[in-house]
């Protein structure tokens, strides 16, 4: 019987599993290496050993609504998109309305984690920590694995050749902090994620020169989509992603391609993907364009070779007296603590079932959580993935055989690759309300819409047309919580709040009019589409 779990690191994942934990009746331990809780988001301005570091202006990429804990939605005034600071501080809003804290232990570091001798009849684990500079070592339960995947720096110096006579400086954007000390320098930035968007065009308020160099391109988003809204409220609406599951496969390409097009197009941009039909996940950068278009950053494909003061990229340009060189090319991750035979990380992949469960252990008693990069905001699934296991944990859900999570590990990583590619960069990318639909069956608390259309028709049109937000997944089963209702009602006055501060007389009559004829609009869309699939 499980009841005493070891929680490892108290970030995002952390703090969501502590809490699935004590839902469940669970006796959570959560071991924490630094001395505060909120990992990625807790910038330092300093890099430190096995932590996450982030740069000073880091802002989520997701909105508030779509990316906060189900039970607990940000404060009205929080912007929608929100600094790194006030990102940590709505998690310590959340630890100290749950009493989190209590349950999780500083400076503490875990060293091994082994299965007991009679692991296959108890399923116990003996977690070695190590807390100023004292080892000790304690049997548990259950495991949940919480350390996210940004600590380890991935910097392919092999694939750059004559790095090694650079005579520059050369770091990964891990190292990156602030824009001081850059004022004047030529600067190279290799890659095209997020980090390397969001470090060019920081870079080049101040630097003399900027270049993006990128082998692959990206799709580049706003943050700001249709109507002003936040991009994910309107892309993560269970209608559109019905419609995205419908559509066949080369009219979705056209109508993605068309959409990632609107707002600028990618190609005189120099940005264009290489492979336009892959839904890899887009950088969010509502100043690229921009700076591009000012001459502040130039694009150019990757660099072939250094020299000693220059970068040479493969269609022969090449830009001379480089001073910076920053590799903004993504993160590995490993278990050091754990036996390969429990986890064998191949190629940036870890093969769980559902991205949580190794497979092969006679007992279902460790759950990695947070191992993803959704299409979307990762909280939510996080929060649900702990949710799940927990009750798998208690044997309240079952897995299924060994051969079946296997086959479905292989059968999703397919998906992925068909949907998102073969990049380093996607091997943790899942989608997201698929994913989270799918955990939420685990955890008993996937909503049905059409049973609900019957008993509530506004809360379920609005759950089906509306963002899909956290919420959707508190309305039933273990967990439920009475405000989820109304949480989801109101969530478009949460998300203009903080927007709409000088008030504009008569314009919400218009704004119900055009909703209701959108709705009216999505619905005979819908009715169409069920027509056809007769
Ligand atoms: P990333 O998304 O993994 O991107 C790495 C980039 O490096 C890709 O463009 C990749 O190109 C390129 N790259 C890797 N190896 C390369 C090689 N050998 N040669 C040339 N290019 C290479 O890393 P990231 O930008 O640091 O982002 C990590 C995660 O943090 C992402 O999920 C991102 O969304 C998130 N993030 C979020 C924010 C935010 O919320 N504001 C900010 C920064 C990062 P290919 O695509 O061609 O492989």
């Amino acid at each position: 019987m499980v009841h005493k779990v070891a929680i490892i690191g108290a970030g995002v994942s952390g703090l969501a599993s502590i809490k699935g934990c004590l839902d469940e009746g669970l006796e959570p331990t959560c071991f924490e290496r630094s001395d505060d809780i909120g990992g990625l988001w807790r910038f330092k301005d300093k890099v430190e050993d096995g932590r996450a570091s982030i740069y000073q202006s880091v802002f989520t990429n997701s909105s508030k609504e779509m990316s906060c804990f189900s039970d607990f939605p940000m404060p009205e005034h929080f912007p929608n998109f929100l600094h790194n600071t006030r990102f940590l501080e709505y998690l310590r809003l959340y630890a100290k309305r749950f009493d989190l804290g209590r349950h999780i232990r500083f400076k503490t570091t875990v060293v091994s984690v082994r299965k007991c001798h009679d692991f296959p009849t108890t399923g116990q684990w003996t977690v070695v920590t190590e807390s100023d500079g004292k080892q000790e070592s304690a049997t548990f339960d259950a495991i949940m694995v919480c350390m996210g995947h940004h600590i380890e720096s991935h910097i392919p110096l092999q694939s750059f050749p004559g790095i090694e006579k650079f005579k520059g400086q050369y770091f990964h954007s891990r190292e990156y902090k602030t824009p001081e000390g850059f004022q004047g320098k030529t600067v190279v930035v290799i890659g095209m994620g997020n980090s390397a968007s969001d470090i060019a065009v920081e870079l080049c308020q101040t630097a003399k020169r900027v270049t993006l160099s990128t082998r692959g391109g990206s799709w580049v988003m706003s943050r700001v989509y249709d109507d002003g809204y936040p991009w994910d409220t309107i892309f993560h609406t269970r209608f559109s992603n019905l419609i995205r599951s419908v559509l066949p496969w080369p009219l979705l390409k056209r109508v993605y391609e068309r959409k990632m097009n609107t707002w600028f197009n990618h190609e005189n941009y120099g940005l264009v993907p290489l492979n336009r039909a892959l839904m890899k996940e887009p950088v969010f950068n509502d100043d690229l364009p921009s700076r591009i278009l000012c001459g502040s950053v130039a694009v150019r494909p990757i660099v072939k070779e250094f020299t000693e003061t220059a970068a040479i990229f493969e269609d022969g340009t090449v830009e001379e007296n480089v001073d910076v060189v920053i590799f903004a090319t993504g993160y590995g991750f490993s278990f050091p603590f754990l036996e390969e035979s429990v986890i064998k990380v191949e190629n940036n992949e870890a093969p769980l079932y559902k991205h949580v469960f190794p497979p092969k252990l006679e007992k279902p008693t460790l759950a990695v959580i947070g191992l993803i990069q959704p299409l979307g905001p990762i909280m939510p699934n996080a929060e649900l993935q702990a949710r799940w296991a927990t009750r798998v944990f208690k044997g309240l859900t079952q897995l299924p055989s060994e051969s079946t999570m296997m086959a479905d590990i292989v059968k999703r990583r397919e998906k992925r690759i068909k949907w998102f590619g073969t990049s380093r960069s996607q091997t943790l990318q899942t989608d997201h309300i698929e994913y989270l639909d799918e955990l939420a069956e685990g955890a008993g608390a996937r909503p049905r819409i059409l049973p609900l259309l019957l008993k509530d028709p506004r809360l379920a049109l609005t759950m089906y047309f509306g963002p899909c937000s956290p919420f959707q997944f508190r309305l039933t089963g273990p967990g439920k919580w009475d405000g989820a209702r109304n949480a989801i009602l109101t969530q478009k006055a949460r998300i203009i709040k903080p927007t709409r501060t000088r008030e504009v007389r008569g314009s919400s009559d218009h704004a119900l009019v055009s909703y209701w004829l959108a709705v009216l609009g999505l619905l005979a869309l819908l009715a169409a589409v069920f027509v056809c699939l007769q």
